[in-house]
């Protein structure tokens, strides 16, 4: 089975095709620039293909991919007919989704009814199945989404102490995001520990761009750093985190200016970038910390401090850990925040060992004789997509 994984954010898509077989990608690209001009980046192999296209919409977007995947030299398939199915990443599914679901005119409805809860993610994530669907009619297309891995949280965690009309009216509550990424890495952890996930309570760190932490128990989420919108939780590159409420309408009467700037000041102009000055990118920041800068070592010291602090809460929350598991850009690359994040955790059983933590692509970084065993896993979205997909068709 060949299936079409696709992330369609408003002004680009990603794409991989994966051979279910041995679950191997075939190709991959990306358009960018969509409703301006247009790039599509294509490749297979290892061999980089870069053309400039007119993409005026995601259905033109949609039709490059295919024509990428089936061309003469790009390609990899001889016809669009061989794509069995196509995977949608979806931000928001609300309350509506606690699993992936196979695209009906329902489940469309349901997805148009999420959009006030992801006014910046949801509409490209809908245009793109709406393009595939019309492209590829007859062919299925699977929503997966960001939220439905923590739609078993329970009320304790998931409810905001503001009036429950609130959560009544307006679905205001903790939905928690990265879902797919938390289900993945915990799957792979069970697999990789050798034990049914029903028996192990993990912590997953998603700690990226956008960062979240997890508490996983017996394989279903229990509890997650971030809330009604991904702006909660630990610090982030841009990102604030979790600050006190009445800090935005103090800085919005201090500096004149609208709730909404606050928010995009929240969102855009904190987090790493905010406290540093200088980058939202922790390579920067780990470099200019080296030189002596004293502002990128006070975000690396938050960023660290915030992991460690979340890992306590969430093994107190499930009455234990057996795996704490590192995943994304930050999690899977930066050795050194590791070390710092473990650094405090020895009481609980957590130490790594700093060999092993130094390698490229060591998965089992714990020290010997250590009670929770600490992982590092790459995390591989696009994959769980395919697989969600492949279940549902
Ligand atoms: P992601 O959103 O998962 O792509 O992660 C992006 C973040 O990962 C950026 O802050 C990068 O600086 C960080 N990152 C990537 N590689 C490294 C590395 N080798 N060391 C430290 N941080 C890294």
């Amino acid at each position: 089975m060949k299936i079409l994984v696709i992330n369609a954010g408003s002004s680009s898509l990603k794409y991989q095709l994966i051979n279910m077989d041995d679950q191997s990608v075939m190709a991959k690209g990306l358009c960018e620039r969509i409703g301006i001009d247009g790039r599509l980046t294509h490749s297979k192999d290892g061999e980089k293909f870069q053309k400039e296209l007119p993409l005026n919409d995601h259905g033109d977007a949609i039709q490059a991919v295919l024509d990428s995947l089936t061309d003469k030299d790009m390609g990899v398939i001889a016809s669009m007919d061989e794509i069995n199915a196509v995977g949608h990443r979806v931000v928001h599914g609300g309350e509506a989704f606690s699993g992936s679901a196979l695209i009906t005119e329902a489940v469309m409805k349901a997805l148009n009814d999420c959009i006030e809860l992801a006014p910046l993610h949801n509409p490209p994530n809908i245009t793109g199945i709406e393009a595939c669907a019309k492209i590829m009619p007859g062919v299925p297309q699977v929503g997966v989404f960001d939220t439905a891995f923590h739609q078993t949280m329970p009320k304790k965690s998931y409810l905001y102490a503001i009036p429950y009309k609130f959560y009544e009216d307006y679905k205001i509550r903790r939905y928690g995001f990265h879902g797919t990424s938390h289900k993945y890495v915990s799957m792979k952890a069970a697999e990789y520990l050798g034990k049914p996930i029903e028996e192990l309570k993990i912590v997953t760190c998603h700690l990226g761009n956008g960062s979240s932490i997890t508490a996983v128990d017996g394989g279903k989420s229990i509890d997650t750093s971030m809330g009604f919108t991904p702006l909660a939780g630990i610090m982030m590159g841009t990102r604030s985190g979790d600050i006190d409420p009445a800090i935005v309408e103090f800085i919005a009467n201090k500096e004149n200016i609208p709730v909404s700037k606050v928010l995009s000041i929240l969102n855009k102009e904190s987090g790493a970038l905010g406290i540093s000055g200088i980058s939202s990118d922790f390579r920067d920041l780990s470099k200019a910390a080296d030189e002596g800068n004293e502002r990128a070592q006070i975000a690396l010291d938050i960023f660290a401090y915030g992991v460690q602090k979340y890992i306590g809460t969430y093994a107190a929350a499930m009455g234990g850990i057996d795996a704490l598991v590192f995943t994304a850009g930050i999690g899977e690359n930066d050795a050194e925040l590791r070390e710092k994040v473990a650094s405090k955790l020895g009481f609980m059983g957590i130490e790594i060992n700093k060999d092993k933590n130094n390698t490229r692509g060591t998965v089992d970084i714990t020290a010997d004789g250590a009670k929770v065993k600490t992982l590092v896993i790459p995390t591989n979205e696009e994959l769980m997509i395919a697989l969600e997909t492949q279940k549902l068709v």
